[in-house]
């Protein structure tokens, strides 16, 4: 007797018809979101796989829309298109889940016998023009879509060996808006494994020199580069406006943080790591899945916590982060980030919550699934954004911020700073009291020891705002928060959540180097003529008091001893 096996695609099939039957009687409602893939697959005892199939040959039929980072919705109209699909599902001629487009994988799975990439009929044939046209040959592939890849907002935070990678890759495929994030300039050692830096950038900043160079690769891609910290300068309002953010980090803090503001906004993020030889990648999109502060190991949650437990010494560490690799295995997993980027863009479905491990000694891939942790503090989507067009976070003060959240939340409302401040530092042995007002992370070590007599000072903090503090008339910016931040208040019962939209012009533009990226000095004097953010700058009061008017191009707070 021959026993056939059951084709892979029945089961998804059936899965597929199951959902339909779901969404006719109403267990499923038409116009909201789809259970998890997680409870779908707890409810249907079948794989992950076999569930994204279904998915997205439902979204092939326009039953469902899947939204990455989001979830997949039931279409408003899917109920009523429910019996025509159901009879098309059975009829044995047409088989229309075999002709989706099949992304989805587990690893080890036995199927390879992966269904051809006929282009969706939608998409109507182009002839390409590839003496004019720099991206004709993409309209080639079959799912390509030409005015999402240009319409994206990407976010490439790191402009060091990946970073530069994954930027080349986006400014080829023509990915129309790239955000570049570094607080880093260049320096010899970079050359060696940068595709987008030469030897007369050395002291200049990554990330300027990385858009400069993206904007000649492709003069058609519309660049913006910050230099600065992600942990502490970009405002929350900036991460909320990106399609993807890439991650080209080198070290575990930065990666929370952007673990963190990303779970917070809902968006996808592409995480890769290198090291000699090996590498990897990996995609983590809210509520699919484990997200990043999941996949720490307690060893690695105690080195954090013990390095915030002397607060002063953890900025030290961050920046010891040199990492002996290759330029062939950062082109490698660039690579990927940037491909996984492409899929997110074009709402494809990613593998979120798992690891691809590059081995470049055996020349092995394998990917595994990290467990979600459901006690992980990072799993905090925000609720409503209410949106201030006015407010800045240079001209709105503490009083004023705390006033906007107690007309919406009532006189017990408090402001919930996302890190501490460091207010003051304190020496008792010389009995001085100096003012300082900057993010915990900003503080040095070296800045906390008493200039008096070396010992090291008080740390004074807060994080919260609850109105009888005695610096309410210092504006948002002056307390480290940073422009298009969006600021967190609470009574009781309720968190929300108000965002400093008047900085939005200013915050997100992507028109550094729109004059031309060939005339680096020009460029570079437009660029100085933009007011960057300058967290602890002195604030208006300060200065009318004490400040010398000759204050170098780049103020600081400089720390004065109080009597
Ligand atoms: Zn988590
Ligand atoms: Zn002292």
């Amino acid at each position: 007797m021959k026993i056939e096996p059951v084709a892979h695609n029945t089961l998804a099939h059936s899965v597929a018809e199951r959902l339909l039957t779901l969404i006719a009687d109403g267990t499923i409602r038409s116009g909201e979101k789809m259970p998890s893939e997680r409870n779908l697959m707890d409810k249907l005892q079948v794989s992950r796989t076999t569930i994204r199939e279904a998915l997205s040959g439902l979204a092939a039929l326009g039953i469902v829309e899947i939204r990455p980072g989001l979830g997949t919705f039931v279409k408003p109209d899917a109920r009523d298109l429910v019996p025509h699909t159901l009879a098309a599902l059975q009829d044995p001629n047409a088989r229309p889940l075999a002709k989706t487009v099949k992304i989805a994988r587990d690893n080890g799975s036995q199927d390879t016998s992966r269904p051809a990439l006929p282009p969706p009929p939608e998409k109507p044939v182009r002839i390409p023009n590839l003496k004019k046209d720099r991206l004709a040959t993409f309209e080639l592939i079959s799912w390509w879509e030409r005015a999402q890849v240009q319409a994206a907002r990407v976010m490439v935070v790191g402009a060091g060996a990946l970073g530069n990678e994954v930027l080349k890759n986006l400014a080829l495929m023509g990915v129309g808006n790239l955000f570049i994030v570094d607080f880093d300039t260049i320096e010899a050692a970079n050359l060696s494994r940068s595709v987008l830096f030469r030897a007369e950038d050395n002291g200049l900043k990554k990330a300027e020199v990385a858009a400069r160079r993206v904007k000649e690769l492709n003069p058609d891609v519309h660049v913006q580069f910050f230099h600065g910290d992600i942990n502490t300068q970009l405002g929350l309002g900036v991460f909320r406006r990106m399609d993807v953010v890439v991650g080209c980090l080198d070290n575990r803090e930065a990666r929370l943080a952007l673990n963190r503001f990303t779970y917070r906004l809902n968006q996808p993020w592409v995480d890769g790591a290198i090291q000699e030889l090996l590498g990897l990648v990996r995609v983590f999109v809210p509520g699919q899945g484990a997200c990043y502060e999941c996949t720490l190991t307690e060893q690695a949650r105690r080195e954090m916590s013990l390095r915030y437990s002397c607060p002063l010494l953890a900025r030290q560490n961050i920046l010891l982060g040199k990492v002996p690799t290759t330029p062939t295995s950062s082109s490698i997993v660039g690579a990927l980030q940037a491909q996984e980027a492409l899929k997110l863009i074009h709402k494809l479905p990613v593998d979120a919550g798992k690891v691809l491990h590059v081995n470049g000694m055996t020349n092995e891939f394998h990917s595994t699934a990290y467990t979600p942790d459901p006690e992980c503090e990072s799993h905090w989507v925000y609720g409503d954004i209410t949106e201030l067009p006015d407010r800045k976070a240079s001209n709105t003060t503490l009083a004023e911020m705390l006033r906007i959240a107690r007309d919406a939340l009532g006189a017990d409302a408090l402001i919930e700073l996302d890190q501490e401040i460091v207010t003051a530092l304190e020496c008792h042995n010389c009995a001085t009291n100096t003012e300082v007002y900057r993010p915990i992370s900003t503080v040095g070590y070296n800045e906390g020891l008493c200039p008096g007599c070396g010992e090291l000072r008080e740390v004074h903090m807060t994080h919260v705002i609850t109105g009888r503090e005695s610096f309410l008339q210092r504006p948002l910016l002056a307390m480290g928060i940073p422009p298009l931040h969006i600021v967190r208040a609470h009574n009781a019962d309720e968190y929300r959540f108000f965002e400093l939209t008047g900085d939005l012009p200013e915050t997100i533009h992507f028109a550094h180097f729109e004059g031309g990226a060939q005339a680096p000095r020009a460029a570079r004097i437009r660029l100085n003529a933009r007011p960057q953010i300058k967290l602890g700058a002195p604030q208006p009061l300060a200065v009318a008091e004490q400040a010398p008017s000759s204050k170098p191009a780049r103020p600081r707070v400089v720390l004065h001893p109080v009597k």
